[in-house]
């Protein structure tokens, strides 16, 4: 398989557009501003090029684990890149460069050979599994690089050409991700568009796209499945959440509160499966509340490039001004701040970790995503009462329950409706295992050999064993 120098994104535009730092809220950077116009030559050359990629699959194993090999030896530049443009703290930049390089080997090492049929007649049957074409993978901001390898590492491995496009809120870090997969792979297999919408509409609706993977809003989700509807595309859908924690009357509450404190509010709460609620024992509603608040007052906020930083800012100023609205909302609503509940006196996209009590149920805060660093603990009488309030959105991403004795917890997680459950902890995820939302929360599986199988069809062989 020739593997010739290859960009990954297209240049040959005019305008650019700035990249913003959200931890100083200033323009740092540019990034090209490309326009829909140029989608058609971009697919037909992703077209052009799945002819040899899809061909061999040893040299394709071979090119992606040379790809998780350069990803790797990049970690010095993209991490720091990501963290300009993201906000997050460094050390998470690095992580999301590790899970990016373990994607990439995990899918390319993954079994996708035929699959015998047996069902007794004298009949040989197979599977063999083919690719689909040129795949549009759409991502958003809070995970750039690690949600664009969830997408490219499988739709790749499986024989796919692949035009990604991040969010123009974090283009940069993808760019050169891009451009170093690219370097090692043959030209035009991998192809990063950045630029505003109609981009990615226009993406997820060209007719030369077989499928259209999509990280994001239940919005947008619904917006891009009516665009790839023209082609009839396949579409997979990952999209928000607004998972609920149940803490059940056994729980050590000093024992856990780290653990869920973090589970809600790592990457500044900008997590799909971020715990968003807290659903606690009405006796014990008031330690929670304190317990959380303690290490909301305490947890270090600041710029991610700073050493020692736990907490960056949010990434843009419009999710800013919804955690303000929403907060705000909240707390007319007769909600308490336990801690913080404002912006903090400093440039950029800040808001002060907050931990609210006496919050209404019907408050916006705990009945949609709020996608920032501000937690609602709601009281409990019965944990019936738990279970259907925590089931009780259109959201269906993940749940989790924390208690001393795991046999009831299960029983409790059991009852939750979601695609993935935790006990004791949260939204920690297995390259292997598969993920998936129901309700609104998405479409179509990713991760482990579901996430291949979501980038290829069954081609099916009948032999008949005489002539
Ligand atoms: P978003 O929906 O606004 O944007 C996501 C991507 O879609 C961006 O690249 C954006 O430019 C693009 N886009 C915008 N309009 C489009 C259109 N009409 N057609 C095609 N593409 C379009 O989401 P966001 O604000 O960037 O990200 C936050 C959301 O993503 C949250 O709701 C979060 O829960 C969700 N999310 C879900 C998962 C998951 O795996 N379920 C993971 C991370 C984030």
């Amino acid at each position: 398989m020739p593997t010739r120098r290859s960009r990954g994104a297209l240049p040959g535009h005019d305008g650019r557009f700035a990249v913003v730092d959200p931890a100083t809220g200033e323009a740092f950077d540019e990034a090209p501003d490309q326009q829909p116009a140029e989608l058609d030559t971009v697919v037909e050359r992703a077209h052009a090029a799945w002819r040899g990629w899809r061909a061999d699959p040893a040299a394709r194993s071979a090119a992606l684990l040379a790809a998780a090999d350069a990803v790797e030896a990049a970690e010095a530049g993209l991490a720091p890149l990501l963290t300009r443009e993201q906000g997050k703290p460094l050390a998470e930049s690095s992580s999301e460069v590790a899970r990016t390089v373990a994607r990439l080997r995990y899918f390319a090492e993954l079994d996708q050979g035929p699959q015998p049929i047996r069902d007794g007649r004298p009949v040989r049957s197979e599977i063999r599994w083919r690719s689909l074409g040129p795949v549009a993978a759409i991502v958003p901001w809070n995970f750039p690089l690690q949600l664009a390898s969830a997408k490219i590492a499988p739709a790749l491995a499986a024989g796919n050409t692949v035009v990604l496009k991040p969010s123009p809120y974090t283009p940069l870090a993808t760019r050169l991700l891009g451009a170093v997969i690219a370097d090692v792979l043959p030209d035009d297999v991998l192809t990063v568009v950045t630029g505003h919408e109609p981009l990615g509409a226009r993406l997820a609706a060209h007719p030369g796209i077989r499928h259209v993977t999509f990280t994001g809003s239940i919005p947008t989700g619904r917006a891009v499945a009516r665009s790839a509807a023209a082609s009839l595309a396949r579409v997979t859908l990952e999209l928000g959440g607004n998972d609920a924690a149940i803490l059940l009357e056994d729980v050590d509450v000093e024992r856990i509160a780290d653990r869920l404190f973090w589970a809600a509010f790592r990457n500044c709460g900008q997590v799909c499966m971020a715990v968003k609620r807290v659903y606690a024992p009405a006796r014990l509603c008031s330690r929670v509340v304190e317990a959380l608040a303690h290490r909301a007052k305490t947890a270090v906020v600041g710029a991610g490039l700073d050493p020692g930083t736990q907490l960056g800012p949010l990434n843009n100023a419009a999710q800013l001004a919804r955690i303000e609205r929403c907060t705000a909302r909240a707390l007319a609503d007769g909600a308490r701040a336990a801690a913080g509940g404002h912006r903090p006196d400093s440039p950029g996209y800040f808001f002060s970790p907050t931990i609210l009590a006496d919050v209404p149920p019907v408050s916006p805060v705990v009945t949609e995503e709020q996608f920032g660093p501000v937690l609602p603990v709601l009281p409990y009488d019965s944990v019936d009462e738990a279970v259907d309030a925590a089931n009780g959105t259109g959201f269906g991403l993940g749940g989790s329950v924390w208690a001393a004795d795991l046999e009831r917890a299960e029983a409790v997680a059991d009852r939750l409706e979601c695609g993935t459950v935790w006990i004791n902890h949260h939204a920690e995820l297995s390259l292997a295992q598969p993920f998936a939302g129901i309700k609104e929360s998405g479409v179509g599986v990713a991760g482990g050999p579901w996430g291949l199988s979501g980038n290829l069809r069954p081609f099916v062989v009948h032999r008949r064993e005489e002539t």
